[in-house]
This record gives C-alpha cells, structure tokens and sequence, in this order.
C-alpha cells in the first residue's frame, strides 16, 4: 500500500483556501486536508460552496478530506458538535473521498446514526476516526486501535501524540506494524518527527506535511517540499534501511541534508534522520535496543553527537561491540553501525579522519607527510581532542594552547604533548596551526583566537570553524600567504568517511560541500 501524502488547508477565509488548494496541488500531495473549523463564519452552506469550489479546482488530481477539529482536540475555534457533524455529513454528500471525525464524539450515537448515514449514501466517501493527545502518549494504543476498529471496522483510526521521548514512539510503530487495516499513527514534536517521515515505510495510511512553516496544524510537521526534497516519500518501501544522526539538541544538524543527498544521487533505499535521544546513557541504551528488538526496522548506521559521543562507547562496550582503538584512546564515538543480522555495534570516530584528510587535501601531503610536523592546536575541548588524537598518531609534534590552562594539561598529558596558556601562541613556531576553538564562530564572526602578527607565511592554517566559511583567521591567514584549510573540509571528510561507514561506498564530496553551503545561506 502507498502512503499518501497529506497538506492541510487552513485558512480563514474562501479566497485563502482556494489559493493554498493551488499551493497544495502544486506541491503534489495526493491528499488536500480542508481543515473546515478554521474558515470565518463556517456554516453547512457555505461548506457546501467551499468544496464545490475546492472539487472544481482540484479535479482528479487530488483526494479531498474534510475536517472540522474539536476545539479539544486542537480544532482552530469551538463550533458546536452539531454544526460539525452537519459540515461533515454535507462533505460526504458533496464528494468528499474521506471525512473525519474525533471517535470521542463518534461513540455519542446520535452523531455516528448521522454519519453512518452520511457514509451509507455517499459511497465514494471513508471515514477517519480520530484520537489525539497533544500532552503525552495514549494510556494504551493498542486497546484504542482495536475499540477503534470495533466501532466501525470499515474506518481508517488515526491516532496522534505526543511522546515525552523518542522511545514512546516504538509502540506506534508496533501498531503500524500489525495492524491489519488502514491505519494512521503519528508522534507530534521533534522526538515525533521519525512517525511522519517513515510512515511510508511502516505502512501508515497518511502521513502529513505543510504547505510552509506558517501553515502547519501540528507540532513537529514538516513542509512538503522539505519532505520530498530530504526523505523522497514516494520511493519509500518496508525495507528501506534506516540511518541518522542522534543527539540532543538534533534540530540544526546538516547531516541529514547531506547524507540524504547522496543516498539520492546514488539510488539508495536508505534514509538518513534526526533522531531527538534525550536522558543520555539510559535513553540512548533503550533506544538502539527498542531499534534493534524490531529487525523490520532496518536500523543500519548512527552519527553520534553531544551527548551521546561517549555514551556510545559505552553502549558499545556493554553489547559486547567493536570499538575501533583510535575512537577508544579518544574516548568518544561518533559512528554506530548496527550489524544487520546480529543488531551488534561497531563504533568509530571519523572526526579525527575528517580532520586529517581535509589537512593533508589541503597541503597535498599524505598521512605519512604529517610525521615531524610542528603544529599548535588551540583549544582543548571535543574536536581538538580527536585532532590532537590523530597527529600524534600520524607522528606530528603536537603543542597544545587554551584558555583554560588545566584542561589543555588533562588533554597533552593523555597524548604526550606540550601545552602552553592561549596568549602563548603568540610566539609559537609551527608548521601548522590549528583553531580548535569556537572563537570566529557565527555571530563573533570578527574575533581570532591568535594575535594577526604571529601568523607567517611558512605557516599553514586550519580552522575548523566552518560558519562562517571562511573565518576572520582564515582571511588574515591567506592575505599573509599561508596555505588554509577550513572546518567545511573537515565536516565534508568527517561524513565521507561515515558514508563509507554507512554503504561500503564513497559519498560525493562536492555534493555534500554544496548541500551543507545551500543550508549556511538558509540560516
Ligand atoms: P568544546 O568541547 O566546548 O570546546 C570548546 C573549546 O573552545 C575549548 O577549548 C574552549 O576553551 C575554547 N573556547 C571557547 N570559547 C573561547 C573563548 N572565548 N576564548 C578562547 N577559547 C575559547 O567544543 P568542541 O566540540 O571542541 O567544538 C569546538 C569548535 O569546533 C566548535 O565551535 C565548531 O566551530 C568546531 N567544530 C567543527 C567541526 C567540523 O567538522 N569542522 C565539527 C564540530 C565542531 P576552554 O577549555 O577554556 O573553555
């Protein structure tokens, strides 16, 4: 069965909602929602007039769903019970292909006597019975799908909550899974968002999208165009693998941007989402464990971040995983791959790689071409520690600069290195520089974290800011005449070798520089 795509309509007068029905065909969902209660002055006249309308422009290139929400149940305004059924009932009389309607108000008999005979002579019409909890999850799903079904077995239920975490949402799935009519479950809010976007793939009747940010009717909905663009709805199937990046927050990542771009380009059955997995070691432990209890899943592969980087390590640890030894001396994961047949975890970390390539692109060395090399780091907290991790590795000589003397102590004593206060780099001798630092970062885009003087020609400058793209320090840096390497090449390497990782093959690096530029503009 192919899920549809849903766009709700809501505007408040004719004119605007006959111009979003444009929209909303345009966009090319094979749903049009006509979300009825948020029409002035809705009446069952002029609901009559406003589906006529709508069925003229709409032609056969869409199905109409009426709906007129109890105020209760998020519903725009209160429009009596009465008025509600009536709109509803002269949906179906109209032509409307699916009317719904809140099976609190279904169970009361004289309104199910009304629909039921509404639906009686309106054959081409279904009906959707709905639930939602726009607080917390439902006290059992389960039990409302099957009293759902035992009311009116020909509907479709449509049951909508909100998880407190990721983990409430694997219970919708499960019902999606079993169920053995058309059903339709959705998880509202950012911990919500992986119900909308893999409807497709566990079979849920509808799945809903906004014409734009403005029109949502729903926490955690997304734009249509966004869901085309990043998740290809339409190529969708059962077994189309699973991958994301998990954190918490997880709302600005680029990585699904990226990685869902090449999985395209490459004809992938995978997708690539954000997963919101709050309540660190616990919650990430109950989540890959409720993935991996559920092989029709398809989990395959996790970008990890803040603050699941050593908890993965841990995760790993406990399952009795492959922790790749480098990931081990750094002490922090940010690759989970789920073996598909034992569900067993191997973690990696590819920022450290991410940063040694972009470097060594960038001077034209190879990895050996780093041994000897003189480079100062400044900073000492997450990134620098993979950096730090990796040089020393490839034999560079490594000295360590930060505003917080102790910390850049902690971090040269576990590698061997040298470590100084920041405002010694101004003396430094290096080959290589290294801004570890989120000094320059967006919106201090005009600070450095070195004095301009002590940058010298003979000296090579990576900064693994990446927003902006090119950081105050690089501009200086290259005006100097240095050789620059900026932290795009370390975030476009870090995901190359996690899309290796991810498919056995390489990703495509100039489309993931392009994707994650598009994406800076968009902010
Ligand atoms: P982190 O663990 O919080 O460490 C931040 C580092 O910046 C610490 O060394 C901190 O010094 C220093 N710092 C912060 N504000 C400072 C200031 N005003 N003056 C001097 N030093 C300051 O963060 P992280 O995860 O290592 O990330 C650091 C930066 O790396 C990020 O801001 C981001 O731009 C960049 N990054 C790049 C990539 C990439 O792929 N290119 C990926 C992730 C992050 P103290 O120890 O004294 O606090």
């Amino acid at each position: 069965m192919y899920t549809k795509v849903a766009v709700p309509i809501n505007a408040s007068t004719v004119p605007g909602v006959l111009e979003q029905v444009g929209l909303g065909l345009a966009s090319g969902a094979g749903v049009l929602e006509w979300r009825s209660d948020y029409l002035e002055g809705l009446t069952a006249e002029l609901a009559d007039q406003v589906i006529r309308q709508i069925q003229g422009k709409m032609g056969s290139k869409a199905e109409l769903l009426v709906t007129c929400r109890d105020a209760r149940e998020g519903g725009a305004k209160a429009v009596k019970l009465a008025a509600r059924v009536a709109v509803l009932t002269r949906a179906a009389a109209c032509g409307a292909r699916y009317i719904d309607i809140e099976y609190v108000n279904y169970q009361k008999s004289q309104v199910k006597g009304a629909i039921d005979q509404a639906l009686k002579e309106a054959s081409q019409c279904r009906l959707i019975l709905s639930a939602h909890d726009f607080d917390s999850p439902f006290e059992d799903i389960r039990a409302l799908y099957k009293a759902m079904q035992r009311i009116n077995p020909k509907a479709i239920a449509k049951m909508v909550f909100t998880p407190y975490h990721i983990n409430d949402c694997f219970e919708a799935f499960d019902v999606l899974h079993t169920a053995h009519s058309d059903v339709i479950v959705l998880c509202m809010g950012q911990a919500g968002q992986m119900s909308r976007i893999l409807a497709p793939k566990l079979g849920g009747f509808l799945t809903f999208a906004s014409l734009d940010k403005a029109h949502s009717t729903a926490p955690g909905q997304m734009t249509v165009q966004e869901y085309r663009d990043l998740y290809r709805p339409e190529s969708m199937t059962a077994d189309t693998e699973l991958f994301g990046v998990i954190a918490d927050p997880v709302g600005h990542s680029m990585s699904p941007a990226i990685h869902n771009a090449c999985f395209a380009k490459l004809g992938m059955n995978k997708r690539y989402l954000p997963l919101l997995v709050s309540d660190d070691f616990t919650g990430l432990t109950a989540f890959l464990d409720n993935l991996c209890a559920r092989p029709w899943m398809h989990a395959r592969g996790f970008s990890v971040t803040l603050p699941h980087k050593h908890n993965a390590l841990d995760y790993t640890r406990a399952r009795k995983g492959h922790i790749e030894p480098l990931a081990e001396t750094i002490g922090a994961a940010n690759t989970l791959i789920l073996d598909p047949v034992t569900s067993r975890p191997s973690a990696y970390n590819t920022d450290y790689a991410g940063a040694l390539d972009a470097i060594c692109q960038g001077l034209k060395i190879d990895r050996a071409g780093l041994a000897g090399k003189r480079v100062a780091v400044a900073g000492a907290g997450g990134v620098s520690r993979a950096i730090v991790a990796g040089l020393t590795d490839a034999g560079a000589s490594v000295c360590i600069y930060n505003r917080t003397v102790e910390r850049g102590q902690h971090l040269a004593e576990a590698f061997g290195c040298d470590y100084a206060g920041l405002d010694a780099l101004d003396g430094m001798a290096a080959d290589l520089l290294v801004n570890g630092t989120s000094v320059g970062m967006s919106p201090d885009v005009e600070t450095m974290p070195v004095p301009e003087a002590s940058l010298h020609a003979n000296m090579a400058v990576f900064d693994t800011v990446y927003n902006p793209l090119e950081t105050r320090l690089l501009r200086v840096a290259r005006a100097r005449g240095c050789p620059v390497v900026d932290g795009l090449a370390m975030f476009v390497g870090q995901a190359m070798a996690q899309f290796k990782l991810f498919t056995g093959q390489a990703g495509d690096p100039d489309l993931m520089r392009e994707v994650v530029i598009t994406q800076l503009r968009g902010r």
